[in-house]
């Protein structure tokens, strides 16, 4: 019997709620299995500043660096925007993925059947989608130097190395071989040298994989292009900045924020998170739905574990329940037969993984 150590960062707001429904799944999919799991409870954001004056404590990063995985939930909340930013939750979480290398941003927009109607956009445009963003994270405008502001001017410098083109574009490439076998690389190449560079670079990576096809797209096109015919895109290669503003519309196209997970990945360990934050709104109500962060910890599975044939199984039960009408408050008003609690939902999903 394997036994996988898994970080458990529960967070702030609806964190809890929706990690604890994550591991019922992980629990009920390892009883099908040769495997267990081992998890360790760790503090972040702002619960780690309460408790010990500092978002992130070291001992989370010792506790995730020693693990097989980390299943985050979401930090942040009203109670802490009044500290000073190094305090802050949200620096926390940067500081952690920066700590962690995770370079790789994984981000499915995947829209399920059951809920077409759900989207803003026209179901014949949105049936079927099923896109993966692969966004460098720790690279690109957000980190480059130099950048500063005074009185009159602000800047920031957009700047990519070869190293950091290449390993992302090899991971993007990986990921498109085992889906569709299509790459389509964002950048403003008409405009900017950072962009030349990274066009050139993924071209290079690009012949160590002949069966993929290639192609590139400015990014104001894509922008465009993603609401206009969303199913043309298999894997979207892009830098930090265009990753960031991408993928929050790709996920636009699914219905709820609640449905979406997404994955960080490095040379060392991934973060496996939703991609909504703590939902203070709702903390405590019972009402979060927990599809993003079982589908995060199904990621987990497939990419971190290998377990593909487990992750597909969630995958399976979350479809499954989808389609016989289940459905959290957040999609209440979209074909429900019945609407339930996020425990109850986690159960329904726990119970259909472990058939
Ligand atoms: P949010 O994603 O937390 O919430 C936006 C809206 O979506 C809210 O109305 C919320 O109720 C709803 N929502 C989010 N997740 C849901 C779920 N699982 N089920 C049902 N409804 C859901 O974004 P926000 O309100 O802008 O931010 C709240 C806090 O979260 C802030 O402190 C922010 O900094 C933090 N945040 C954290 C992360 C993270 O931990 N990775 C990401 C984004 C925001």
């Amino acid at each position: 019997m394997k036994t996988y150590k898994i970080a458990l960062i529960k967070g702030d707001g609806i964190g809890p709620e929706i990690i604890d429904e994550a591991t019922k799944v992980l629990d009920a999919v390892a009883s099908c299995y040769d495997f267990d799991f081992k998890y360790t409870e760790v503090l972040m954001g702002g619960c780690a500043y309460d408790i010990t004056g500092d978002p992130l404590p070291q001992d989370t990063v010792r506790t995730a660096l020693s693990s097989d995985a980390v299943l985050f939930g979401a930090i942040g909340g009203d109670k802490w925007d009044i500290l000073p930013r190094e305090k802050r939750p949200e620096s926390g979480l940067l500081r952690f993925r920066k700590e962690l290398g995770v370079y790789a941003n994984l981000r499915p927009a995947v829209v399920y059947d059951e809920l077409i109607n759900a989207s803003s956009l026209k179901p014949t445009v949105i049936e079927g989608v099923d896109l993966m963003v692969v966004r460098e994270l720790i690279g690109g405008i957000y980190f480059g130097e130099p950048k500063g502001r005074d009185e009159n001017k602000g800047y920031n410098t957009m700047v990519y190395t070869r190293s950091e083109i290449v390993r992302i574009a090899h991971h993007a490439f990986k990921i498109a071989m085992e889906r569709k076998k299509r790459v389509c690389s964002i950048d403003k190449a008409n405009v900017l040298d950072v962009s030349q560079l990274w066009r050139e670079v993924v071209e290079e990576v690009s012949v160590e994989y002949p069966e993929v096809e290639l192609t590139h797209m400015y990014v104001d096109n894509a922008a465009m292009q993603l609401v206009r015919d969303p199913k043309q895109f298999d894997v979207m290669l892009t830098g930090n900045i265009f990753g960031d503003i991408l993928s929050d519309e790709a996920s636009m196209l699914c219905g709820s924020i609640g449905l979406l997970p997404s994955a960080s990945i490095g040379d060392k360990i991934g973060v496996y998170e939703p991609i909504h934050g703590s939902a203070p709104d709702i903390a405590g109500q019972g009402i979060a739905n927990p599809i993003a962060t079982i589908s995060s910890a199904s990621m987990m599975l497939r990419y971190a574990l290998g377990e593909i044939e487990a992750a597909n199984k969630i995958d399976a039960a979350i479809k499954k329940v989808l389609k016989e009408g289940y459905r959290t408050q957040d999609l209440a008003q979209y074909d429900a037969k019945e609407v339930c609690s996020t425990s109850e939902i986690g159960s329904i999903i726990a119970n259909y993984t472990a058939k």
